[in-house]
């Protein structure tokens, strides 16, 4: 009989469903948002089913079990993917306070690095760093593989890492033998090239840094307040010109970290113009700070590799982001407590490089780009998230508020107006670059994967809830 079969598919039907997760799983509807996405911006709701965006529409209906959050007057952005953090080996943060400082500040993914130990294949050391990730993460993670020296075993090895879900590797161009080992770098680039892994370079050159640190050391000048002199743009300038060279030559992906000065952005224009994968990063240090900072009196708490620059190539790294020349907003999060910044025994040829920046970084990139600079709120998404998707093959899992795509949504209120503290901040960093500064908007609730792991303000989310995510090799 018709009514006896439809009640058998209809239990048939609930069996089925108690055995796919998302079908168990919550609804969230965010109404009455302004969803923004680098391509567009639309006034609608957004359905939340379990990890995922299931409908974006108006005047959506929640269903009998849904929990809803009224975002009148609010901003709905893809949550920030920052693909340049460092949260483990030996920094104050761990995965877990790094986690809780990305998502107060709206960032739900991180990047950060697995060091394979010199006998370890590039897989074991994902699998040794996933289990960080497993026992601390709050917040998605990417990990790229920091190696060094190259070999024929280790470059043999790079494929792995798109079989992995990870594709991608960083090199320091500041290491003493980088130059020596270049033929060896091109075959590394070719070998990424062909299995779809992007290149990641620290473009400083070797040579010319330990020339300057040679000139101020027989000077007697090898004190901090001397930082600036001991890694002159001219390093970086020569290093960036040799990526684009190899960008070139290789036509591989080559992701160019933190860069600095209008002059290594120059050096980058021919090679984009002429559509070559050369992506370019830069950091907030770079876009609100000059080096004014490094000749005051806490100048050790500002010390990064690069250093702080003149005040005209803070407004070429700014306006690079706005007009389109550089393409993320990165935060390289590398948090040291005031006491190890500020030891006696660091000199120019001795630092450690780096601030906290996770918890800040956007806020403040929204209130001095939308804000004061005419920044657009899809490029302001584009530079903290979709980009670096894209880039490293997450898109459109993440950097999208789009169906289908992971639940990673920062509801920001564009008119609160807040205080940058240190005593707020959920590094274990005991400092900000930033301490006193105000900024007008915030990301008050936060979802990851569906899961909201800030609410108002208020960090919910438990360690262990993060995952790896996984990536699509760049081909
Ligand atoms: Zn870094």
């Amino acid at each position: 009989m018709p009514s006896d079969l439809s009640r058998r598919d209809l239990l048939r039907a609930v069996a089925a469903a108690s055995a796919v997760p998302w079908m168990r799983s919550t609804e969230l509807l965010i109404r009455n948002g302004r969803v923004v996405n680098a391509d567009g911006i639309v006034d609608a709701d957004v359905r939340i089913i379990g990890e995922r965006i299931a409908e974006i529409g108006r005047a959506l209906t929640p269903g009998p079990l849904a929990r809803v959050i009224d975002a009148r007057g609010l901003l709905l952005m893809p949550g920030g993917v920052d693909p340049h953090t460092h949260l483990h080996g030996g920094f104050a943060d761990d995965l877990a306070s790094g986690s809780m400082a990305a998502l107060a500040g709206g960032i739900t993914t991180v990047g950060t690095f697995s060091f394979p130990a010199r006998e370890e294949s590039l897989s074991a050391a994902i699998d040794r760093t996933e289990e960080l990730v497993r026992r601390d993460a709050i917040a998605d993670v990417i990990l790229h593989s920091a190696f060094w020296p190259l070999s024929a075993e280790r470059i043999a090895a790079i494929p792995t890492l798109a079989a992995r879900g990870q594709p991608s590797v960083k090199y320091y161009m500041m290491r003493p033998d980088f130059a020596a080992q270049m033929d060896l770098v091109v075959r590394a680039l070719e070998v990424a090239r062909d299995a779809g892994v992007v290149t990641m370079l620290h473009c400083e050159d070797a040579a010319l840094l330990g020339a300057a640190v040679r000139r101020l050391t027989a000077a007697g000048r090898t004190g901090l307040e001397h930082y600036p002199e001991s890694r002159p743009v001219i390093a970086e300038v020569v290093a960036t010109q040799q990526a684009a060279a190899l960008a070139e030559d290789t036509r591989a992906p080559i992701y160019l970290v933190h860069m600095s000065s209008a002059r290594a952005l120059e050096a980058c224009r021919g090679a984009r113009a002429a559509g070559l994968p050369i992506f370019l990063e830069t950091r907030p240090l770079f876009i609100h700070l000059d080096e004014s900072r490094l000749r005051g009196p806490d100048h050790r708490l500002y010390v990064g590799q690069p250093p702080l620059r003149p005040r005209p190539d803070v407004e070429a790294m700014f306006r690079g982001l706005i007009d389109g020349s550089v393409d993320v907003l990165a935060t390289d999060h590398a948090p040291w407590t005031r006491e190890q910044k500020l030891d006696p025994a660091l000199s120019i040829a001795r630092v450690r490089p780096g601030a906290s920046d996770l918890q800040f970084m956007l806020p403040m990139y929204f209130s001095e780009g939308v804000g004061q600079r005419g920044l657009s709120l899809e490029r302001f998404v584009a530079t903290s998230s979709t980009n670096a998707a894209r880039i490293f093959g997450l898109y459109p899992q993440k950097g999208a508020i789009r169906v289908g795509s992971d639940a990673d949504i920062a509801i920001w209120d564009p008119q609160r107006r807040a205080l940058v503290r240190t005593a707020d901040d959920h590094s274990r960093s005991d400092y900000s670059p930033y301490e006193g500064w105000t900024v007008t908007g915030w990301p008050t609730t936060v979802i990851r994967r569906g899961e909201v792991v800030v609410e108002s303000g208020r960090l919910v989310g438990q360690a262990g809830s993060g995952q790896l995510a996984s990536r699509q090799p760049r081909l």
